[in-house]
């Protein structure tokens, strides 16, 4: 027995008769949704056939569209196929029995059939995988080892959860995310999240948005403030392996430079400026060769770039009325995305020896739209362009990188 969906021209197994009188549900899990709607009892056949013929001649019309065949040389194909009369009939054949040629050539063992007394058409049939998800990439792309690891994600506004999602779509098996407000309307334009979520603590309503679409994944959710709790927020960093911080504001980084430094964990600091024409991606390793936040920073404000800091809090705004903030969603995603891509990039380079994934530097400015009137290094003046480049080592007056 089938299901049938008008709307979406779509049949579903409902019942299956293994044998005489035996009738089996087919249960369709609560999460495939449109898979559980539909007229019940649409009668079909289900038939086994012996001969490899049926599916042969079914690989051949499917590849040759417009083509049917006759209902009495299917019958002939098909022993005990019932005359549809002025309908049409379903029909799913199986053939357990293919040679290894056969299906090589891409011949079904499940087939189906539109059976009409005018011709018969060969029905596209698609059966669940016994792998779904991202399990499917195994051998592929290095799920195990990522399975393995943990990131810490501060901040889940725009950014914060496009970054969250890559991370989960990379296959990261724990993700601890930190953020103290809640979700509302303001926010909606430039999230993963909708409607469903505003009221929410932006961290428990990303946890459950996570958890729907990568069910493999851990998420911690954190309703914290990382600059005002950084006794709690110390401990997640001694745990994880990386901290990817999509806050704004001076703050926030600072202590996330900080706090990682110290647990001698890399962190990514994501971020757009200059009322979104260009974005940001530092990373932070706590080696000899490279300095921190401040060290950057420092080294910036020496050769006389903008203060990229002070132009978060000045300029990325709340998203209220008067601090409207210009950033257009996806250009927002792109930058989470990408920081995300930096921070598997250095958990497979430097955990796994992954050496197809190491990065061009420690620095990205990111072409969004770019007027081309900032001072170096973020005189981008192409969208699209990424421009690269080392950050300086640690100073020895550096609180930071060179405790006293
Ligand atoms: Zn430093």
């Amino acid at each position: 027995m089938l299901r049938r969906v008008p709307a979406d021209d779509m049949y579903v197994v409902q019942t299956v008769e293994t044998g005489k009188d035996i009738r089996l549900p087919a249960e369709v899990p609560r999460e495939y949704a449109a898979l559980r709607s539909g007229d019940a009892q649409h009668a079909a056949q289900w038939i086994r056939v012996v001969s490899n013929d049926a599916h042969l001649h079914h690989l051949f019309l499917s590849r040759r569209p417009d083509i049917s065949i006759g209902f009495k040389d299917f019958r002939k194909l098909v022993p005990g196929v019932s005359d549809p009369g002025n309908n049409l009939g379903v029909v799913v054949t199986h053939d357990p029995d293919l040679p290894p040629e056969l299906v090589e050539a891409g011949a079904p063992e499940f087939a189906g059939w539109a059976v009409r007394r005018d011709g018969v058409e060969p029905l596209p049939i698609e059966i669940e995988p016994h792998v779904v998800g991202l399990a499917q990439l195994t051998g592929k792309w290095p799920i195990e080892q990522l399975a393995a690891n943990s990131v810490m994600v501060v901040g889940c506004g725009s950014i914060g959860s496009a970054a969250a999602e890559a991370l989960a779509g990379y296959g990261v098996g724990r993700v601890e995310l930190v953020d103290p407000d809640r979700f509302l309307w303001h926010n909606m334009l430039r999230h993963a999240l909708g409607p469903e979520s505003v009221g929410r603590f932006k961290v428990a309503a990303m946890k459950d948005h996570l958890a729907q679409h990568w069910p493999q994944q851990t998420v911690v959710a954190h309703r914290r403030d990382v600059v005002t709790e950084a006794h709690y927020i110390r401990p997640i960093v001694d745990r994880v392996d990386l901290v990817l911080c999509a806050a704004d504001g001076i703050a926030p980084r600072r202590v996330v430079s900080h706090l990682s430094r110290r647990a001698r964990k890399a962190a990514i600091l994501a971020c757009v400026l200059d009322n979104g024409s260009i974005g940001e991606v530092i990373r932070l390793r706590p080696t000899p060769r490279f300095g921190c936040l401040l060290c950057l920073r420092q080294q910036l404000a020496d050769q006389g770039a903008m203060d990229a800091e002070a132009d978060q809090e000045l300029d990325y705004g709340t998203g209220r009325v008067h601090q409207p903030m210009t950033a257009v969603p996806p250009d927002l995603r792109y930058v989470g995305t990408f920081a995300a891509k930096v921070a598997i990039a250095t958990l497979l380079e430097s955990l796994h020896g992954d050496h197809t994934q190491q990065v061009p530097g420690e620095h990205a400015i990111i072409g969004l739209r770019p007027a081309g009137d900032l001072a170096a290094p973020f005189d981008l003046s192409q969208a699209g362009d990424v421009r690269w480049s080392s950050i300086p080592r640690p100073r020895t007056s550096c609180p930071t990188c060179s405790p006293g």
